[in-house]
């Protein structure tokens, strides 16, 4: 086991794509924007960051609105609208992240896969690059764009664009359970789990259109606890940390 009073070690991932769900964004049970949670992440970032690595970061937006569940608890909004209400969402959660991070002296930048010049960059895979060879964090709002997926998806997406070498799902839990460790205390989590395993028994740890993209390209993918200060930095320098799927 990592002693979590020792600092992590050098990191073994270059550029790195964080993906953070709505819920890191709000507290527990909550809905909307606690800029003390957010503040959780920036810290970590902030340290990550620090060592070098190039860090792109995909925003959720649950804590505001999912398509999905907004269409189908009415029936005037149309699913594509409540999609792309969705996926302004991502945006309100990463101008709220751009803000914080640059509180904390972190270089940002805003790119939208829905074009909103006034308020973020367009993306564009080569510029997305460049400001994370310049040291920036770049944050990926509005998902992939289109409706009707996630941003898990986007994350998978983005993270072949801009050929990171790992997607690291930030959760409240400590990883992948053999079943819902809130449910079943006996629940075992599993330090390695293979694609395959996870497609097959379904493990809900991110959606499956994402975990296939994964798989078909070789981008692993680390599920930690981010409330754990230095978790992020650990799995970034290879520690053996939540659950690495490969
Ligand atoms: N969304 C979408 N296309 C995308 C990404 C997201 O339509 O490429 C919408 C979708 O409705 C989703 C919502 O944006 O429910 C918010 O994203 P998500 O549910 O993935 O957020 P999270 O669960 O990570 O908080």
């Amino acid at each position: 086991m990592p002693d979590a009073s020792m600092p992590a070690g050098a990191p073994v991932y270059k550029r790195v794509l964080l993906k953070l769900s709505g819920e890191s964004f709000c507290r527990p049970g909550e809905s909307g924007i606690s800029l003390s949670e957010v503040s959780i992440i920036c810290e970590q970032i902030k340290r990550v960051v620090a060592t070098g690595v190039q860090l792109a970061i995909v925003c959720g937006g649950g804590n505001i609105l999912r398509g999905k569940e907004f269409s189908a608890s009415n029936s005037i909004v149309i699913p594509s609208t409540a999609h792309y209400m969705g996926m302004l969402a991502t945006v309100i959660n990463g101008l709220a992240l751009q803000d914080a991070l640059e509180s904390f002296g972190v270089a940002t930048r805003l790119q939208s896969a829905i074009r909103m010049e006034g308020v973020a960059e367009p993306f564009i895979r080569r510029r997305c690059i460049r400001h994370l060879e310049k040291g920036r964090v770049v944050i990926l709002a509005a998902g992939t764009g289109s409706p009707f997926v996630t941003t898990d998806t986007a994350a998978a997406l983005r993270a072949r664009e801009i050929d990171a070498d790992v997607v690291v799902k930030a959760t409240r839990v400590d990883g992948i359970y053999s079943e819902d460790p809130l449910k079943n205390p006996h629940a075992m989590r599993y330090s390695e789990i293979t694609y395959q395993d996870v497609i097959r028994q379904g493990l809900q740890v991110m959606d499956m259109q994402a975990m296939h993209h994964c798989m078909e390209h070789g981008i692993p993918i680390v599920v930690l606890n981010y409330q754990k200060p230095g978790n992020i930095e650990r799995a970034i320098a290879g520690e053996r940390m939540g659950t690495r799927v490969g």
